[in-house]
């Protein structure tokens, strides 16, 4: 469907890194983001309307076709992100924006990985605000490298962490010094040394190297991973207490994720763990993890959703309160329990 807009010189800016095997009805029912999300915003962002099977059979339409829209509850964003309890999406009206012409990419080396969190609410501070912010661990990279047998960048001994950040418009000259002014944001937290895509064909390797980070990762091991998501300038803090976490449990996490959005994937590798820490250990060490998230204002998923593996974890982000109004909303749409059953909520 990208690809469809875009011929028209139009935009779809959702754009999860599993874009190639993923679906809309999927990206609805989970608000998926992507590197995009930063400037463009998720999925919630650009669904206009929907139509919905309802548990019961009956069909119904939930908005307008209308940027605007007051009236009313909001069914639309209450369906966006439901995982699939409430109903059935079977058509949906989108949002298009006008497609930005240029894109300029850069790769930046850190040799801490705290650094790397901490150049990225320095970027917004500037007044910048990339059309993509990601972060990758060395061992990331590293993994994901070894998984596609492509090397597009090569590791230095001291680079623990590296940004890959974009900006996109239609003025060469803007992003020129756009690029100009995150360049001198990054070498005051001294950076190493800057790479600039200067082809298509480079752009694609970077890209290609980042979105295969997830796949490659999990190739590595048996593993858990987590989404959670702070405001940005919490991501220093993230970071380090995830370290903190696992070296109490006994964990290593890779970890990597949409960073302008204060959105960090947490890949726990079981490698050598023994399987009574891993499945009774681990669960406490998750949970403290939770539980930082929220201290530093975060909470548990940005992207990927609950599900049924993370559903044990949502008193640390809601009250009692806060989750029987949730389950009253799930019993009036599906009484009888049939739509993902057990999803979200026991
Ligand atoms: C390698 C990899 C990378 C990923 N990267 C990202 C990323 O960058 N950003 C991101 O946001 N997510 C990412 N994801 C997560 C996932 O791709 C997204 O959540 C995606 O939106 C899921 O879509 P899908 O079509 O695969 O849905 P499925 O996995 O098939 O379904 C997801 C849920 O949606 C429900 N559902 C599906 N269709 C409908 C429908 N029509 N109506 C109601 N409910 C429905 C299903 O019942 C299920 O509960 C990634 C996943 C993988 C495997």
């Amino acid at each position: 469907m990208q690809e469809a807009v875009q011929e028209k010189g139009l935009y779809y800016a959702p754009d999860p890194a599993s874009r190639g095997t993923c679906f809309i009805g999927g990206n609805i029912a989970e608000n998926s983001g992507g590197p995009r999300a930063l400037k463009y915003g998720v999925t919630k962002d650009f669904v206009l309307n929907l139509e919905v099977v309802l548990p019961n059979g009956e069909v119904i339409e939930t908005g307008a076709n209308t940027l605007k829209n007051s009236t009313g509850y909001n069914l639309t964003q209450l369906m966006v992100g439901s995982e699939g309890t409430l109903g059935i999406v079977t058509q949906a009206t989108l949002k298009l924006i006008p497609c930005p012409k240029r894109n300029m990419l850069m790769l930046v080396p850190f040799s801490s990985a705290e650094k790397a969190c901490q150049a990225v609410s320095a970027i917004f501070k500037a007044g910048i605000t990339p059309s993509a912010l990601e972060f990758m661990e060395r061992d990331a990279i590293q993994y994901t490298m070894d998984f596609t047998k492509e090397s597009p960048i090569k590791l230095k001994d001291n680079e623990q962490a590296h940004l890959l950040i974009e900006v996109d418009g239609n003025d060469t000259e803007v992003l020129f010094k756009e690029c100009e002014v995150i360049a001198s944001v990054v070498e005051a937290l001294e950076c190493g040394e800057i790479m600039f895509a200067e082809t298509e064909a480079q752009k694609e390797a970077l890209w290609f190297l980042r979105r295969r980070v997830g796949e490659a990762v999990k190739a590595t091991s048996i593993y858990k991973e987590e989404d959670t998501v702070v405001p940005r300038y919490q991501l220093p803090q993230l970071l380090k207490g995830v370290k903190e976490i696992g070296n109490r449990y006994g964990f290593k996490s890779i970890c990597y994720g949409h960073a302008g959005d204060g959105n960090l994937h947490i890949n726990i590798i079981k490698g050598d763990m023994n399987d009574a820490a891993w499945n009774n250990e681990l669960t406490k060490g998750i949970r403290e993890l939770f539980e930082l998230t929220v201290a530093l204002g975060g909470t548990l998923s940005g992207e990927h959703g609950i599900g049924y593996v993370q559903k044990q974890y949502m008193d640390i982000a809601f009250t009692k309160v806060e989750l029987e109004l949730m389950k009253g909303i799930k019993k009036l749409f599906d009484p009888k329990g049939i739509l993902n059953p057990g999803k979200i909520f026991t």
